[in-house]
């Protein structure tokens, strides 16, 4: 990593207007303080530590940086049973359909929800390590050894294992093997030996070991970097969000004001429709606005409508939601969830009694919002 190249990276950022100096200095010392193995993808949220309100603060910080060329946007589509980075979108308009895990050799549908992480990396300018992306596997794959293997090296570690089939992979190099462990315990430490070769492979594609501690040895003449991951190969269907740490899904990117603003001009592909599984739609509607305009005159309802549309606008932002369009006086936007779709128009509520109620009080006239909220599953 250029650190000086970064510093005056940041600094400039820092003369945004409205930029948040706090939240640079924050992304500055992880970054400065992190592996390069975490820099390959930035989560968010490790970003913010323990303070995860920060998330949406350090997200809009990254995105205007990835605006001023200082970082990377990337759409990484997460294997819904091992969680390893299968694949990446370059761009929105990238998006297709169905993904490949080469780890599970099993195709699987995307989904902007569960399946789609939103992730930054520093522009090749300041850092290219040259690395294809990882992630951990979540805590639920029981995972046992992580080692690393830079090149020209040997590493191992010694593990227990009971009886079971458990898959040793390499991210890195998308490597893998299947161990076996069976048979009557023993009480020996028992040894492998496993070497990276040049391209996917280890030498060995399947060992057997008996129930017991088991020495592994990994040795990398050929790559910049190996590493061996061993978890069970008992893998589940379907990860849950619940089982995978926190991160900035695809959806919850795109009802981010920030991305619209700076982003705006970026739509799905048309050709291929990725999947959205859960994302709540409001409408809302103005009660008896035909009455309201034949009453009020033209200009006036107008005029009520509109100051209508930018405080609610406001209100659908602040609760993360995302305006899709409006039809009429009526609005359709989307949510994340239902909490956030029915807090919307309350806020709206609250404003409109100090903003568009006295035009309506001098006529007597009140200003009433059907809202119905579907969830859609498709
Ligand atoms: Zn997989």
């Amino acid at each position: 990593m250029k650190i000086e190249l970064l510093e005056e990276k940041i600094a400039q950022l820092k003369k945004r207007p409205g930029a948040s100096g706090g939240t640079l200095d924050r992304i500055e010392n992880w970054l400065k303080g992190s592996h390069v193995l975490q820099r390959l993808r930035i989560n968010p949220y490790y970003v913010a530590g323990d303070l995860v309100k920060n998330v949406k603060r350090i997200t809009a910080e990254f995105l205007h940086g990835v605006k001023a060329g200082v970082f990377d946007l990337h759409w990484d589509i997460h294997c819904p049973h091992c969680n390893m980075i299968a694949d990446e979108f370059k761009d929105l308009a990238d998006t297709s359909e169905m993904s490949f895990c080469p780890m599970c050799e099993r195709e699987f549908k995307i989904d902007l929800l569960d399946r789609v992480e939103v992730t930054f990396s520093l522009n090749k300018e300041i850092e290219d390590p040259q690395l294809r992306p990882v992630c951990s596997p979540p805590p639920v794959l029981q995972n046992k050894l992580q080692l690393m293997t830079p090149l020209y090296c040997t590493e191992s570690e010694i593990v227990s294992l009971e009886k079971g089939r458990y898959r040793y992979c390499c991210p890195l190099t998308l490597a893998k093997g299947i161990l076996k462990v069976e048979g009557a315990a023993t009480e020996s430490v028992q040894e492998i030996k496993l070497k990276q070769l040049a391209g996917k492979n280890f030498d060995k594609k399947e060992l057997v070991v008996r129930p017991g501690k088991v020495k592994i040895e990994l040795t990398n003449t050929e790559h910049n970097l190996s590493g061996l991951i061993l978890h069970s190969d008992e893998l589940p269907d379907e990860l849950t969000l619940e089982q995978l740490p926190l991160r900035l899904s695809g959806i919850q990117l795109l009802h981010y004001p920030d991305y619209k603003r700076l982003f705006g001009d970026r739509v799905i592909s048309e050709r291929e429709r990725v999947k959205i599984r859960a994302i709540t739609i409001m409408f809302t509607d103005i009660t008896g606005s035909t009455r309201m305009y034949e009453t009020l005159g033209d200009t006036k309802a107008y005029n009520i409508v509109r100051d209508h549309f930018e405080i609610f606008f406001e209100s659908i932002e602040n609760f993360g939601g995302k305006v899709i369009k409006t039809i009429g006086d009526a609005v359709m936007a989307s949510f994340i969830s239902n909490e956030q779709a029915i807090q919307a128009p309350r806020l709206l509520w609250l404003v409109s009694g100090s903003t568009t109620q006295p035009d309506n009080k001098q006529s007597g006239f009140k200003l009433e919002l059907a809202f119905t909220e579907v969830r859609l599953c498709w």
